[in-house]
């Protein structure tokens, strides 16, 4: 027998809608699609058939055991399994697996971060089974999609609060379209395709490093002799040992049901991107795990490493993942495409503006949805995107909004002003919106693209501040235009009023200049937070706990949960870098410079036992340098030792990420410095570590 086709394989480990409708009762089908599609609750009976049915799916897959599978706030997905065995009277074992089991899940939960929520409501959390996610096959394990929640009902993970995120962006977005006269869409959704960059390394390159090992980036590292300058990987042809790893990839996605579409090279040497095709906001979330979790999986069996931090090496590009977020019906109309008739066209002027709203009024949110330690070496340094939150809009659809801020004409040479729900847009090319790879949220056609997230970061967490965002300024739209007599003039008057107040958010210009950062902070009034303790307190700011408590996105007793994870996310893992860095430092590199200047000093000594008078000027001279620099090193290093024990006397984790923020990297960055100029003396024969160089170009 053949290989098996793609289309033969794909989604053979999921059980999706095929499976679900080829297994399940056509009563049982009917009553679960309904919750899927309706979010209705899920009957007992039911939920007892559907779990009859994908054990025996499972298990004629050759699974043994199940999970609930869960997103709590540690940024790595969870899973507990247990198999599905019973034990019967006569000493054999029967393969079970009830609705109860399906349903509702009691993970061991006491050491997943909660912010202290469970202290203050219940001590155990439980899972729940999203069935709007499918259930899937890994590892012999049928794997259930679940939310995570403390018995008080509040949400300890991050796909509860995106799920209740696309429902309030649901609920209002309906409201819009019911006025808009659309009496057929049942339901609004939003959907995305996350652009995923990683590096590939191999495995024996990374085990030399502790760095990469305990902390997943590159703590020391002097700049390899060739770097991204040649522009030569950026849509290069790609090696066929990654070409071997993306084809094995690509497979187990597809089994898994992940339309990973688009594969190529990065600006960066040994940097890459996969992209699957879009799909629904909280499944593509689930799916971006299940991918980041295959990426490495799959690349430990081609003996490579995938890094997925944000910033595995200094001075070469770092990694993001752009969120393409759309809105669109259950009927199939993108809510942020133009469409073609004049009443077409208002309703999508009035949801894009609805995003331009949502963002200048949430920019912290969105700011704050993609801060961790890790991206901060991104969006505050140098690099693509700045920390400052704008939206591009490409010249035709800016020359639009001026027309009907201004009431003139959107073209020169036309005498007409453009009347919305009368007047058809012009057409706007889709490279126009497409050129300016700067801006961190920029409108690409028909879709906009959120490119300020980290590699690493799980896509919910930027996903449900957009969706509440925009869900609260598709309510205060809603709520006045349901009010009004005269649809058209205040549907007109609403427009132009968002584009004046929330002009200052769109900036079609560069990014990365000095000029705009300037600009947006002194003249427009936008902020700027280059760190994760700048941003992330603001997560608690009144008018952020009153849209989202409003909209029944979060509460507020887990909004000051997640504020305090998350920042103790960002300590810790500082802590962990800078630990790692005093001991490399004292345990390999101080060795290193003494090894290699024992080396020196033993040559000086034998050279001049046969020449008494030789200057030996070379030795001499590295000898001095080598000793200032392993001063250094040693006294930084005692420094950091110091402020590290220091750190736990903050009196809040507010306080305590700013303190770590002020003296921990700023004496990393010092302790790195010596050391790296050291490395560029030192023979490579005494070096510790793989250089850069060798990292990344280690995969031929
Ligand atoms: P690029 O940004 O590299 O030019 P594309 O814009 O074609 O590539 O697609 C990037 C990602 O955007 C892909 O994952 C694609 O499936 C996704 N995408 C395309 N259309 C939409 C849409 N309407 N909503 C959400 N994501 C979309
Ligand atoms: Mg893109």
């Amino acid at each position: 027998m053949g290989a098996k086709s793609v289309p033969e394989y794909f989604g053979t480990n999921v059980f999706d809608d095929r499976t679900m409708r080829a297994r399940l009762s056509a009563k049982v089908y009917a009553s679960l699609k309904k919750t899927i599609d309706e979010g209705t609750k899920l009957d007992s009976n039911v939920a007892e058939s559907v779990a009859t049915a994908m054990k025996e799916w499972a298990l004629e897959k050759g699974a043994t055991h199940y999970t609930h599978w869960f997103q709590p706030l540690t940024g790595v997905t969870a899973e507990k399994h247990d198999s599905f065995i019973s034990p019967s009277p006569d000493g054999s074992v029967i393969m079970e697996f009830s609705g109860k089991e399906l349903i509702q899940g009691e993970p061991d939960a006491s050491s997943f971060p909660t912010g202290g929520i469970r202290a203050t409501f219940e001590a155990r959390g439980y899972t729940a089974w999203d069935p709007t996610s499918y259930a899937f096959i890994k590892d012999k394990t049928l794997c259930i999609p679940t939310a995570f929640c403390s018995y008080g009902g509040e949400a300890l993970d991050k796909k509860t609060p995106l799920l209740r995120s696309m429902e309030a962006l649901n609920k209002q977005a309906l409201r819009i379209l019911r006025l808009f006269g659309n009496d057929t869409a049942k339901n609004v959704r939003t959907s995305v395709g996350p652009e995923q960059e990683y590096f590939l390394i191999t495995k024996e390159m990374y085990d030399q490093r502790p760095d990469l090992k305990y902390t997943g980036r590159t703590l020391f590292g002097a700049k390899a002799p060739k770097g991204q300058e040649m522009d030569d990987h950026y849509f290069g042809v790609i090696k066929p040992r990654v070409q071997a790893y993306m084809n094995d990839l690509n497979e187990e996605l597809w089994k898994l049901g992940i339309l990973a579409k688009t594969e190529h090279n990065e600006v960066a040497p040994a940097q890459h991107e996969l992209a699957p095709i879009y799909s629904t906001t909280n499944l593509a979330t689930d799916q971006n795990q299940l991918m980041m979790e295959m990426m490495q999986k799959v690349a430990s069996r081609h003996g490579l490493v995938c890094l997925l931090h944000e910033k595995p090496f200094a001075g070469v590009n770092g990694s993001g993942k752009h969120n393409n977020w759309s809105m669109a019906t259950d009927t199939g109309i993108n809510l942020l495409s133009p469409g073609d008739t004049p009443y077409e066209n208002a309703q999508f002027l009035l949801f894009l503006c609805a995003v331009i709203k949502a963002v200048d009024d949430y920019q912290d949110l969105l700011r704050l949805s993609v801060a961790t330690a890790g991206n901060d070496h991104r969006l505050g340094a140098n690099e693509a995107p700045p920390a400052i939150i704008s939206v591009f809009l490409g010249d035709d659809l800016s020359a639009i909004l001026d027309a009907i801020e201004n009431d003139k004409p959107y073209k020169q040479d036309e005498a007409k002003i453009m009347k919305l729900g009368v007047d058809v847009l012009p057409r706007f090319a889709r490279d126009n919106t497409d050129r300016n790879r700067t801006s961190p949220f920029a409108f690409t056609g028909n879709k906009f693209e959120f490119r300020s997230l980290g590699s690493s970061n799980s896509i919910a967490c930027a996903n449900m501040m957009l969706n509440a965002a925009v869900a609260e300024s598709l309510k205060v739209y809603a709520d006045r235009l349901e009010n009004t007599d005269n649809f058209e003039v205040t549907l007109h008057e609403m427009i132009k009023k968002t584009i004046k107040d929330h002009k200052r958010i769109l900036f079609n210009g560069n990014g990365y200049d000095n000029a705009w950062v300037e600009e947006a902070v002194k003249v427009r009034g936008l902020s700027n937070y280059r760190t994760t303790p700048d941003c992330m307190p603001h997560l608690l700011d009144e008018k952020n706990v009153k849209m989202l408590t409003a909209h029944k996105v979060f509460t507020e007793a887990e909004l000051k949960s997640r504020c305090e994870i998350m920042l103790d996310n960002y300590c810790k893992q500082v802590l962990i870098e800078a630990t790692t860095m005093t001991d490399m430092a004292r345990k390999q590199i101080l060795p290193a410079i003494e090894c290699y200047t024992n080396k020196l000093a033993n040559a000086v000594a034998g050279k001049k036992a046969v020449v008494g008078n030789l200057s030996c000027s070379y030795e001499t001279d590295v000898i001095q340098r080598l000793s200032v620099l392993a001063d250094q090193i040693y006294v930084r290093s005692n420094d950091l030792e110091k402020n590290i024990h220091m750190t736990g006397d903050a009196e809040d984790i507010i306080k305590e990420s700013a303190v770590i923020r002020d003296t921990i990297l700023p004496g990393m960055a010092q302790l790195r410095a010596a050391a790296d100029e050291a490395e560029t003396i030192v023979s490579t024969e005494c070096w510790p570590y793989p250089s850069y160089g060798d990292l990344l170009f280690s995969v031929k």
